[in-house]
């Protein structure tokens, strides 16, 4: 008997299979009984009469939801069942019965999404979130098959860090050995800066963390982000290296994950129109943009979520901002020779309003323009000796930008919030499951 997952079943119809999952949900009528299976592939409907197999219909009459089961019998198409393919159950093994004195907490009906995040760890068995996790996967695949096929190097960046990069209001500090403090990274830039000097092309792809006290849609405090570098590029190289990824994200997830998109109702014909080249706009013209619909920002804003909201919305596909003022930008950022106040940086906005996916640009590759914005950050300026040196030993033009994970699949799923499109959501009020 051949042991198969509910995504396999379409290549079985006729055959008699074991699958192994759990009861997801079961409807009894009289002499039959119509179990839903789930196995983390999919779920799947099956059916049992008492007449014809009486030993599987005592196993399954009663048996309560999310009790784990290995069940056999044969597959046959079905146009009404989820999936188009049902199960008509011939066996069923209980390996474990939840009891009915403590019954699995999650019932088949709405509930508050304060009781589901203090079940997280029982809430990602529903159907929509491992949906959701499996294109969190596809979009780590393809980002990643994305930046190899570039000739991007992998090279991760530590955690533990000496000192803050994108100013310290959302620094964790963290005790290190005996007395030292570190803290965690909030992002690996400074360090895929250094092995961009070292292997040319590279990426970092892992966790970082911000302790933002703002409650929003799209902030968590653990968070994973994809940062590439490049020696020898500049602005324009990026926002192009950009657009690819994203679309290539996009249009892999489409590919290999319909089913999945299916069960969350996305809407893919907004999608569907993600294809490099992004429209591209100045930090002015935003601006501009703004001003005529209304919206107050005046040169110098940084932008916030409804600023983002209005200027994405006037695309169809993610919309890239360039140039914006130094003054709100990081330290790090090479100014734009013609005008100095501006930053060679850009974000990228992705649609329906979910904000900023790509923050990047050029860095600073000149060492006393390096030092004196350290300085007027009043940044610890020897913590940064080592980042120093990389201006001091053949410094070239370079810029790389940070992708992040969970904002970009929050889009692509069209989920209401970012905290479902990671498996241990952490935020503001929340660090537990
Ligand atoms: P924002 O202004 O939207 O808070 P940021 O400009 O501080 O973001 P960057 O420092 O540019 O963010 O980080 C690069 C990318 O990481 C952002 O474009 C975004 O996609 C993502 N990101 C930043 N902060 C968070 C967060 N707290 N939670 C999830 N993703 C984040
Ligand atoms: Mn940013």
């Amino acid at each position: 008997m051949p042991i198969i997952t509910i995504e396999q079943a379409g290549q079985y119809d006729g055959q008699e299979v074991t699958l192994r999952g759990w009861l997801y949900n079961q409807r009894e009528s009289g002499k039959l009984l119509f179990p839903i299976f789930r196995d983390g592939t999919g779920i799947m409907q099956g059916v049992c009469s008492l007449k014809e197999q009486p030993a599987a219909f005592e196993a399954l009459r009663g048996l309560t939801q999310e009790s784990s089961v290995i069940v056999t019998g044969k597959i046959r198409a079905e146009q009404r069942a989820p999936g188009g393919f049902e199960i008509g159950v011939s066996a069923v093994e209980v390996l474990q019965r939840v009891s009915e004195s403590q019954p699995y907490p999650i019932q088949l009906k709405e509930h508050g999404v304060d009781f589901l995040l203090n079940q997280r760890h029982l809430w990602i068995r529903s159907p929509r979130q491992a949906a959701i996790l499996r294109i969190r996967a596809e979009a780590i695949r393809a980002a990643r098959e994305f930046m190899d096929g570039q000739g991007y190097t992998l090279t991760d960046a530590p955690i533990f860090t000496p000192a803050a990069c994108e100013g310290t209001t959302t620094l964790f500090e963290v005790q290190y050995i005996d007395d030292e403090k570190a803290y965690l990274t909030q992002s690996g830039q400074l360090y895929v800066e250094a092995t961009a000097m070292a292997l040319g092309k590279v990426y970092a792809f892992g966790p970082t963390f911000r302790a933002e006290k703002s409650k929003t849609r799209r902030h968590l405090t653990e968070f994973w982000m994809l940062e590439p570098e490049a020696a020898y590029a500049d602005l324009g190289d990026m926002m192009e290296l950009g657009e690819g990824l994203v679309s290539h994200v996009v249009q892999s997830v489409l590919k290999n994950r319909t089913r999945e998109l299916e069960a969350l109702k996305r809407d893919t014909t907004k999608l569907a129109t993600v294809k490099a080249p992004f429209p591209r706009i100045s930090y002015d013209e935003a601006i501009a943009v703004l001003q005529k619909s209304g919206n107050p920002a005046k040169h110098g804003d940084d932008f916030g979520g409804d600023e983002e909201t209005i200027l994405s919305s006037q695309y169809d596909r993610p919309l890239i901002v360039h140039r914006y003022p130094a003054a709100i930008k990081a330290f790090y950022m090479q100014p734009d020779p013609q005008r100095p106040d501006l930053a060679l940086g850009f974000d990228m906005l992705a649609p329906e309003g979910y904000g900023e996916i790509i923050g990047g640009g050029q860095r600073i590759h000149d060492y006393d323009l390096l030092v004196k914005r350290l300085r007027e950050h009043n940044l610890p300026e020897e913590s940064f000796q080592w980042y120093l040196d990389l201006r001091r030993y053949g410094s070239v033009p370079h810029a790389g930008f940070g992708l992040g994970l969970e904002r970009t699949v929050a889009w692509i799923c069209g989920t209401e919030h970012i905290r479902e499109v990671i498996p241990f959501p952490r935020m503001i009020y929340r660090v537990y499951p």
